[in-house]
Parts: C-alpha cells; sequence; structure tokens
C-alpha cells in the first residue's frame, strides 16, 4: 500500500493495523529522504529502535547502502532508489526531509541538480505532506547565515549571503526551501518543522567528501598531512551525530515550528581542531597550510538558547569524546579500500 495514491482512505494521523511501538504509542510511518546519508542512516536507527516503519527514499548521489545494510530484512524497513526531484506517493505520517548533498565538495559538483534538489525536491516532499496530512521536517543550515555579521548566530538573524557565489547554490536553496516550508505551513496548513543544522561529524560520514573533521581524521590515519585552508583562524563548532540525531527528534515531536539552531556551541579554529585530532589520533601527525575557498564563513557558532527553552535539548558529546567514536568506523573503512565517494 505504499505506493498507493489514494488519500481518503488514510486520513487518520496513525494507520490502522499497527503493531504498538511501546506503551501508550502507536507506531508511526516515516520517511527520511536522504536517509542512505550520513546524518539520515542515523536517524533511521533511531526511528527504528524505537518501533516505526521507516521508508528511505534515496538517489544514492552521496549515500551508501552499506549505512542501512543492517536493517535489509527488517520487516519494518523499506529502501527506495528514488530521486526527490521527481513526485512521488506514498502514504505516510511523518517526513524527514534530509535529501542533499551537504558537504561543499559534493554540493558544487552540480550546482543546478543542488537547487533543483532543494527547491524541487522540498516542493514535492511538502505536496506529499499537504495531500496525506503528515508532518514535515527540513533539515536546513546554518549556511542560511552565510558569512555571519552577528556572532554567535541567533535564529532571528537573516544572513549575510552570496547570492551568486560557488556557495549559493546549497545557502540559497535551502533559504527557499525554508520559505517553500512556512509558505506550506501558512498557506496548505501543513505541520512543520524547520532545524538549522550546524556542522555534524561522526561514523559513516564519507570519507573523502572534503569536510575538515572528516579530512583530518582520514588525513592522520593514512599518515598524510592535515590540510588547513587559510590561516586555520577560522572557526567551526562541530556537534557529534547522536546530539543532532536526538534533536530532530524532539523537534519532530515538539510542538514548535522553529526554525531552530541544532549545533553544539563548542568553538574551535581549525588550528585547534587540528590539535585535538593529533592528540585523539596520532601524537606525530602533522599540518600543512592550503589556499581557502571561495566565501569561506570566517566564523560559526550556535547560539541554542531557543532550542534549549523550548525542545528541551542540547548537546551532550564534546569534540574530545566525540572524535575518537568516529576513528574505529574510519580505520576499518580505509583499511578495506572503501573510499568513499570523492568526487
Ligand atoms: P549526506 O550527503 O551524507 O546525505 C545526503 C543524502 O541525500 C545522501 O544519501 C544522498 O544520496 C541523498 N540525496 C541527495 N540528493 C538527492 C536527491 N535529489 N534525491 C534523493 N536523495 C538525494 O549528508 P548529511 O551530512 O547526512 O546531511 C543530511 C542533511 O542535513 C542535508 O539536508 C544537509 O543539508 C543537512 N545538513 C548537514 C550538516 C552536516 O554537517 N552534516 C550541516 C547542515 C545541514
Ligand atoms: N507531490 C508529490 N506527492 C504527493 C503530492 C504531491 O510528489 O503525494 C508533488 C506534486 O507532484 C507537485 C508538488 O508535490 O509537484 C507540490 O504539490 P501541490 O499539491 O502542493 O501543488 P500542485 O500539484 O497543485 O502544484
Ligand atoms: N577546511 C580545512 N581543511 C580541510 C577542509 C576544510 O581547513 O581539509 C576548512 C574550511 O576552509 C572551512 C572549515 O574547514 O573553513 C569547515 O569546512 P567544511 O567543508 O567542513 O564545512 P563548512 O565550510 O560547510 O562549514
Amino acid at each position: 500500500d505504499s505506493s498507493s495514491g489514494s488519500s481518503g482512505f488514510f486520513s487518520k494521523r496513525t494507520f490502522p493495523g499497527r503493531v504498538p511501538a511501546g506503551i501508550g504509542r502507536k507506531s508511526l510511518r516515516i520517511v527520511v529522504t536522504g536517509g542512505a546519508g550520513f546524518v539520515g542512516s542515523h536517524l533511521v536507527d533511531k526511528l527504528i529502535s524505537r518501533g516505526d516503519e521507516v521508508i528511505v527514499i534515496d538517489n544514492f548521489f552521496t549515500g551508501r547502502k552499506e549505512n542501512l545494510v543492517h536493517l535489509f530484512g527488517n520487516p519494518r524497513f523499506e529502501l527506495i532508489r528514488h530521486d526527490v526531484v521527481e513526485p512521488i506517493l506514498l502514504e505516510v505520517d511523518q517526513i524527514y526531509h534530509l535529501a542533499c548533498p551537504a558537504s561543499p565538495v559534493h554540493y558544487k559538483y552540480n550546482p543546478v541538480k543542488t537547487i533543483k534538489t532543494n527547491v524541487m525536491g522540498t516542493l514535492n516532499m511538502l505536496g506529499l505532506a499537504k495531500r496525506v496530512g503528515a508532518r514535515f521536517l527540513l533539515t536546513s543550515t546554518s549556511e542560511v547565515y552565510g558569512d555571519p555579521l552577528e556572532h554567535p548566530q541567533k535564529e532571528t538573524y537573516w544572513g549575510n549571503v552570496n547570492p551568486i557565489g560557488e556557495r549559493s547554490c546549497y545557502d540559497e536553496g535551502k533559504r527557499t526551501a525554508e520559505t517553500l516550508t512556512m509558505d506550506y505551513h501558512r498557506g496548505a496548513d501543513v505541520e512543520v518543522r524547520i532545524a538549522r543544522i550546524f556542522n555534524t561529524y561522526g561514523p559513516r560520514m564519507c570519507l573523502d567528501d572534503g569536510r575538515v573533521v572528516s579530512n583530518f581524521v582520514a588525513q592522520v590515519i593514512r599518515k598524510q598531512p592535515m590540510t588547513v585552508y587559510g590561516d586555520g583562524k577560522q572557526t567551526r563548532s562541530f556537534q557529534y551525530v547522536s546530539d543532532l540525531v536526538d534533536g530532530l527528534v524532539a523537534l519532530m515531536e515538539g510542538e514548535h515550528v522553529g526554525p531552530f539552531n541544532l549545533g553544539n556551541p563548542g568553538e574551535f579554529t581549525m588550528l585547534e581542531l587540528a590539535e585535538v585530532v593529533k592528540e585523539t589520533i596520532d601524537s606525530s601527525a602533522t599540518i600543512e597550510f592550503k589556499p581557502n575557498t571561495a566565501d569561506d564563513p570566517h566564523k560559526r557558532k550556535p547560539d541554542i538558547s531557543k532550542a534549549k527553552e523550548l525542545l528541551n535539548w542540547e548537546p551532550r558529546i564534546s569534540l574530545r569524546e566525540g572524535l575518537p567514536l568516529m576513528v574505529n568506523d574510519f580505520r576499518n573503512r580505509i583499511l578495506n579500500g572503501d573510499e568513499g565517494k570523492g568526487l
């Protein structure tokens, strides 16, 4: 029935005949777009483990079946190879919309496709949410703040974004996705949630996606120097993936639309990050300086007071605690010759 196009039959918020997911709560049917990716696959694990039915939609641009292979054969799990730029008919209670390449290397690879994914993909998922009365959560990004002139960034800040730069396909794409989400909320009464995610790391990140944490960790394991771009004094705030997943679920289940910053306020320069990676993995690790990329934001740090107050959420895992948790996964994949999908 998951491909049925009828809307009237499935008009209730939970579908009949399900196994209860625990005391007092019916199991939900949940779509996770981008569920074969880094964040998506961890989210899927959490939803499956609490007893829900999960349908993953993914075109495998940056996602990998290996991230979900442990769920194949689980009757509550379904994987559909599909591009969210095309419409799809499903009957579901909730939609976590993550599908979109997230690392600069990947989203700049085909910028027009990145915009189509953000605009047409989000439109289709909102159309689906409207038709079946599902709750919709958008994973937006701290990049909507651009190169911020306010520090730390609060949700009320409107951002400082270059509309015609190399990052614009992603930044402006996500800004438009937020606009669409609010317009479906106001105009069509769709229940929506918006998360603005700050830099996140953990196991299952693509090995060679060019992000700074995956680069440094993979480089040190391979006994290569860590590549610090620019002077290394730019800052980011790094969140461990399980903290993010908890925040996404709290947001979806809560009563507030958002947008909410979801990130770890611990702020590090790239030189400091290199030092932590060195301490964690190999004290003989070295660094080399490389030219920085265009439009690189100078600093980024979330103000998370809104999520603390309204979602009762805050990250628990510091960078020093989280980094060691991804090293084994990276070591194993590097040893097994799985070089990820570096483009
Ligand atoms: P990822 O690249 O690992 O995952 C994205 C997934 O979306 C992949 O599985 C990919 O194959 C899939 N996808 C891409 N385009 C698609 C399309 N057109 N149709 C169907 N599937 C498609 O990235 P991630 O780090 O897991 O990010 C997940 C979401 O979180 C993204 O929306 C990203 O913008 C957002 N986000 C992530 C971070 C971060 O630090 N990881 C920060 C801010 C926002
Ligand atoms: N859509 C979809 N699945 C659905 C319902 C809609 O993919 O179950 C798509 C639909 O094809 C359209 C988009 O979502 O491209 C927006 O749908 P909506 O009904 O809001 O707008 P309309 O079709 O009236 O333009
Ligand atoms: N960066 C770096 N070395 C690398 C990759 C990235 O110094 O090998 C820097 C990059 O210039 C940026 C920061 O790390 O200032 C974060 O980059 P990333 O691509 O991880 O995320 P984003 O720019 O999207 O925050």
